[in-house]
């Protein structure tokens, strides 16, 4: 059947025929890995329908707003503040990175040996399969590790490309320049609007975002109990779908299905058997549609309860402070907020171990998956600490180095098959 949306795609210059079928790969792959659920929530409905929607009504949306004069702005990094870019009324939207498309293309620009995620923004953009790039008027990069750092040096030859620069350490010389930074960005964003960015509209932005934050938390908080309310493909879901979806409308919806959720806990009604292994994922971000370490352990007899990742916990924990009485005070906020990033791109980065350990206790986990794509070296060099950290504190470690191909999955599904073996109380 064709697509309602056809012609949208071709005047974004689409493939149109690698588009459809990266849809219903897409399509299948989702159908497997979610739709044979039992026992889902019924507010997952909507992002069912969120995800059936991915590359037509979102982007419509996007199109009628740009026909208003309405800008999109494109970025790959919690890094960078989104506030900024909403109180200018423009829009955010989180670029997925989470499939292989395109590698041939890529290979000829950036060496093979690059991180699954990089391979994959820059495979969307040049395949011409992405209607979130085509729908950009900026995209914002950060200085976070080198491999993006410099990657997009190069990419910035196809998209209009804004890099910030992320300090790497967090002395008062940093601040300094997170806080020069995020000031720059208000201007560039401010140009590329027309609109001046105020107290009021900054304000009204740092609440909707933090509204978003506050539901996603609150999410969170529901798994801490026994009978597990949902699941941790479906939560992940929600996070990966935050990134794009339009924020009041998202967080009135998580609102919803936590209310549902709250109902099921109370009801002492889990998604799987209580006593089923619960496992905590660490590591580098999962993007759409990086559904398939989740998918290999919960398919595996255990349940994913906590995602200490920038698609979960790093996104969410922190809120920008609201109480301030001018611009600059809540620029400060803004500043002071980013600044508890804890990932890997930092050094020395000690407060991550410390909240991997605290959330583990928080969250009941018998044990922890790191997760690290191959190439990421700030992940995976800081592998290391996290094992000696969990070591010490007698908790249960796999770690695991892959990419977006399903090659290895038969082989991860042994590791964690035998990893949650482990984990389960003996009869
Ligand atoms: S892992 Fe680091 S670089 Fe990647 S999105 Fe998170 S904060 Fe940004
Ligand atoms: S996964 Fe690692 S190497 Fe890849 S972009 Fe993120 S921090 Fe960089």
């Amino acid at each position: 059947m064709e697509s309602q949306y056809k012609e949208m795609w071709e005047r974004l210059n689409l493939d149109i025929p690698a588009h459809d079928a990266l849809l219903e790969v897409l399509g299948k792959f989702y159908g497997d890995i979610y739709l044979t659920q039992q026992g889902r929530l019924k507010g997952m409905e909507y992002l069912d329908f969120v995800i059936s929607e991915i590359h037509g009504l979102r982007i419509k949306e996007l199109q009628e707003a740009k026909a208003k004069g309405r800008k999109v702005v494109g970025t790959f990094c919690i890094f960078v503040p989104e506030e900024i870019v909403w109180a200018a009324d423009g829009i955010c939207v989180g670029l997925c990175a989470g499939a292989e498309a395109g590698y041939d293309k890529v290979e000829e620009i950036l060496p093979r040996n690059t991180c699954a995620l990089i391979k994959s923004f820059v495979g969307f953009k040049l395949s011409k399969l992405c209607p979130f790039f085509e729908s950009c008027d900026l995209v914002i990069g950060e200085t976070t590790c080198d491999g993006k750092k410099k990657a997009y040096e190069i990419f910035g030859e196809y998209v209009p490309m804004y890099v910030m620069e992320v300090p790497q350490m967090k002395w008062d010389a940093d601040r300094e320049l997170w806080r020069s930074e995020i000031l720059r960005l208000k201007a560039r964003i401010e140009e590329l609007t027309g609109r001046k960015i105020d107290y009021q509209n900054l304000l009204s932005a740092i609440k909707m975002i933090n509204n978003r934050r506050k539901a996603l938390w609150r999410l969170n908080e529901l798994r801490k109990a026994v009978f597990v309310p949902i699941s941790g493909r479906d939560a992940l879901l929600i996070n990966q779908i935050s990134f794009y979806d339009d924020p009041m409308r998202f967080t009135s919806k998580v609102n919803e299905l936590c209310d549902e959720l709250e109902e099921r806990v109370r009801r002492k009604e889990g998604v799987v058997p209580n006593g089923t292994v619960r496992v905590m994922l660490s590591g580098c971000p999962m993007a759409i549609p990086n559904w398939k370490l989740p998918y290999v352990i919960e398919s595996s007899g255990a349940v994913v309860v906590f995602e200490e990742s920038c698609v979960g916990s790093r996104n969410t924990r922190d809120l920008v402070e609201e109480d301030k009485k001018d611009l600059d005070g809540l620029i400060d906020a803004l500043v002071d907020r980013y600044s508890k990033i804890d990932c890997a791109c930092f050094t020395p980065n000690e407060e991550r171990l410390e909240h991997i350990v605290a959330h583990a206790k928080a969250y009941g986990v018998d044990g922890v998956i790191y997760y690290h794509l191959n190439f990421c070296q700030p992940y995976e060099i800081e592998g290391f600490k996290v094992k000696r950290k969990l070591e010490s504190e007698g908790i249960p470690l796999l770690t695991i180095g892959t990419d977006y191909s399903m090659e290895d999955i038969g082989q991860l599904k042994t590791r964690v098959e035998a990893f949650v073996e482990m984990l389960s109380p003996k009869a």
